[in-house]
């Protein structure tokens, strides 16, 4: 009753305004006395179970109606996206017209548009970027090179940019030295030649960039029922796969890609058959066998011999659910063991994807030395007292590359 009545008639004003904590207060003060008494009001000493566990989503022991705060972010995600994919609309034009589109940033003033611009980070964790004029999209903080962000995959010499803001086009379109403080250290440099390989592979387009996401339903929609589950599963530790999604040192990209593995809807073949946009749900890279998210991350042929590499022998019956318990790698702390493991199987998901977009079969040691970077990369996430964590992961790595010569 509260999800189908009450609150459906507040959708329509929150899909489009950033409502205040305060009125978001004074909404659940109502359709907390409504729950439990029927009432206009009531006295906390009647409420029954905590407010917060009745807005908790029914799959992690809540009652499943809908937390107002959330469920607005999950909608102006929409209108985000929308922004982004809406062809030839008036509205978006006129923020073309009024703001960098990349960041938003602008003339555009007042409480709704800094919302916009706080939930941005989020929507770009979430969507990928075709690049055509590169014009909307953030060179640092979108995707649209590979599967990762370039903030994320070189940090070093991010943090030596001054012009963080910049578009694609920007940044194709100017000399690349001058976007960078003039001292650079002695990985950021190498980070630079790398940026330079980058951009001299990519080249611009007329048109507008198209925006993909997982969470994409055609026509420009965007599954807000999908996102506001994920969102809530972030905010709720109580899964007990919670520890291996939600590592702290792994970046939203990982964390969104594990939770979506944990719920078995990452976009593979057997889900792929299902949703009839591919005719048979076999493995591309071994043949034969269904393609699900167990098949890609523990079972393929490859996944086995990286997993072999790194020490770790798979059982036949393991699945994603299961990973938690493998034994611990000796020389790998204890602590955060489940984020190394969360970016072994991310590895194997680029790879699957390298293979299947870009016709790339990398070879295991090159995987691994992948790798060895993306943890190197994920150092500065670690807080002060874990960085040794890191470094043991590094080192690990570095002592498998070597013996796998
Ligand atoms: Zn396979």
């Amino acid at each position: 009753m509260i999800n189908s009545v009450l609150d459906s008639q507040l959708v329509y004003a929150i899909s489009a305004l950033c409502v205040p904590p305060t009125t978001i207060m004074e909404i659940d003060k109502r359709r907390r006395a409504f729950l439990w008494a029927g009432e206009a009001n009531i006295s906390s000493a009647k409420c029954l179970v905590a407010w917060e566990k009745c807005y908790t989503t029914k799959d992690l022991g809540g009652l499943g109606i809908k937390d107002f705060a959330t469920q607005n972010i999950c909608l102006l995600l929409k209108l985000i996206h929308k922004l982004h994919c809406s062809q030839n609309s008036a509205w978006e034009a006129w923020v073309r017209a009024n703001t960098n589109f990349a960041t938003l940033q602008g003339h555009l003033q007042g409480n709704r548009w800094e919302t916009l611009r706080s939930i941005l980070p989020l929507y770009k964790a979430l969507t990928t970027v075709e690049i055509k004029d590169g014009a909307a999209t953030s060179f640092w903080n979108d995707v649209w090179y590979m599967d990762e962000a370039l903030a994320d995959k070189l940090p070093a010499l991010y943090s030596h940019c001054t012009k963080k803001d910049a578009s694609v086009r920007d940044v194709i379109l100017s000399q690349l030295n001058d976007a960078f403080v003039p001292r650079l250290t002695s990985q950021a440099s190498s980070q630079l030649q790398q940026l330079q390989e980058i951009v001299a592979q990519t080249t611009l387009e007329t048109g507008n960039n198209i925006r993909k996401s997982q969470f994409d339903c055609g026509n420009g929609r965007l599954d807000s029922t999908s996102i506001y589950k994920l969102l809530k599963a972030k905010q709720n530790p109580v899964d007990p796969m919670s520890d291996f999604i939600w590592g702290k040192c792994s970046p939203p990209r990982v964390q969104f890609f594990m939770w979506l593995a944990s719920k078995g809807r990452l976009q593979c073949r057997a889900n792929l058959f299902k949703k009839r946009i591919v005719t048979t749900p076999a493995c591309e890279v071994c043949q034969g066998t269904e393609e699900t998210t167990d098949h890609i991350l523990l079972h393929c042929p490859f996944a086995r011999g990286f997993w072999n590499a790194l020490g770790l022998l798979i059982d036949d019956g393991l699945t994603v659910h299961g990973m938690q318990s493998l034994p611990r790698i000796q020389n790998i702390p204890a602590k955060q063991f489940s984020s190394f493991l969360a970016l072994c199987c991310w590895q194997l998901w680029k790879r699957r994807n390298a293979l299947i977009f870009r016709n790339e079969n990398l070879p295991l040691r090159q995987v691994l030395h992948a790798y060895a970077l993306d943890a190197a990369a994920w150092r500065p996430r670690s807080k002060k007292k874990e960085k040794e964590i890191n470094t043991a992961w590094c080192s690990y790595l570095q002592s498998m590359l070597n013996q796998n010569h």
